[in-house]
């Protein structure tokens, strides 16, 4: 195992966007990672950080980084290791240009995460999923995904129930928290005192990538889990934290004492290796019925734990319950914090 001498320098391609700040929060004080390049859109290049921000965390801005330049987003960043919180209508080839410039770049945007030689990756969940970048041609460069916001809080539930009795079918609602959509998202006279049953190609994400992230390394790349998957998304007034409702089909049968002793014992490498970023609990079980909620729970494992709850019989598939899941920490920029830290224990961030 690969022992961590000193920080690794790092870049965050986007940093100015609702992502890019959950980088800039999470990697201002990490232990083996300093940001040392930040880039974003022409219309932010060349300002301090601080004038092109439009800060929204709620903790401060850290003083080391607010003074930094914005770059362009050019692959010439003086670090190998990029992490992107880049608008999707760019970020398919500015990701590739920056993988073929040498870079690795763990991305939180869509364009590559079902291509076949591109890891989409949950740490505690498909670690070894990584080893697809050996059949990528980017040179040097890789490119590693995380999946969507959303699809990382259901497929940590799943996994423990796929892997003791199998998973046949999964119904799942979603309600999505405002700051999915990034910064400014979603207009308030649209979302105040509302619900909005429509989230652009986000069921379409919800029923394909749990297929991947769950499915079998074979010699051919991944072999798809064969789970069916149908998803209704809604987008609803809640600033940070989805929240979803699911029902399964299990292949085998379980009981609800079995279920609930399965998300608590659920752990991966992340916490065998005791990563920086990895939550001590991936999942944890309330058992008050009027929990999970996005503004009591949205917290836990600073951000990185996934709650569930008020887990019953369901009279269409065997058993409904809620979750859920921080979406720009466990949802986005904190599961790409802790690839990198997977990555790097692993040797993945050595030269090619
Ligand atoms: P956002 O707030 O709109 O931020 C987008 C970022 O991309 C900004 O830094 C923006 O820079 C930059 N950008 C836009 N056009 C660019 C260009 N032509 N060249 C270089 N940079 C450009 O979006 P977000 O919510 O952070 O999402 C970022 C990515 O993560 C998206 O692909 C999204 O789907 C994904 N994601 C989001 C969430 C979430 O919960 N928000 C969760 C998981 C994944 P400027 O400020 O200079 O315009």
């Amino acid at each position: 195992m690969k022992e961590i001498q000193s920080r690794i320098q790092v870049g965050i391609l986007g940093a100015t966007g609702m992502v890019g700040q959950r980088f800039v929060e999470l990697l201002a004080d990490h232990p083996w990672f300093e940001i040392v390049a930040l880039a974003a859109s022409d219309r932010s290049a060349g300002q301090r950080y601080s004038d092109a921000t439009r800060w929204v965390q709620s903790t401060p801005l850290p003083s080391r980084v607010a003074g930094m330049p914005v770059r362009p987003c050019v692959p010439d960043l003086p670090c190998r290791l990029v992490f992107s919180g880049l608008d999707s209508a760019v970020a398919g080839g500015l990701e590739e240009e920056f993988a073929r410039a040498g870079h690795v770049v763990v991305s939180n945007s869509r364009n590559h995460r079902m291509d076949r030689d591109v890891p989409l990756i949950i740490p505690e969940v498909n670690p070894d999923h990584l080893d697809l970048v050996t059949r990528q041609r980017f040179g040097s460069g890789l490119i590693v995904t995380n999946p969507n916001c959303s699809v990382i809080g259901l497929v940590m539930a799943l996994k423990p129930l796929a892997d003791r009795w199998g998973l046949e079918r999964v119904h799942v609602v979603m309600m999505q928290a405002i700051s999915g959509a990034g910064y400014p998202g979603v207009a308030s006279l649209d979302i105040v005192d509302n619900v909005i049953p429509f989230i652009g190609g986000e069921e379409e994400k919800v029923e394909t990538e749990p297929r991947k992230i769950l499915g079998r390394l074979g010699p051919d790349g991944v072999d798809l889990h064969s789970v069916k998957i149908s998803a209704q998304c809604n987008r609803v007034a809640v600033v940070d934290g989805h929240t979803e409702c699911v029902s399964v089909k299990l292949r085998a049968p379980a009981s609800s004492g079995e279920i609930v002793d399965a998300f608590g014992a659920f752990r991966g490498a992340p916490q065998e290796l005791g990563l920086p970023t990895a939550p001590e609990f991936p999942l944890v079980y309330l058992p008050d019925d009027r929990h999970p909620q996005p503004r009591l729970h949205r917290g836990l494992g600073r951000g990185m734990t996934v709650s569930v709850g008020r887990l019953r019989r369901c009279p269409l598939e065997d058993w409904k319950f809620a979750l859920l899941s921080h979406n720009t920490v466990r949802g986005a920029a904190g599961c790409a914090v802790l690839i990198a830290e997977l990555m790097l224990r692993r040797g993945f961030l050595e030269g090619r």
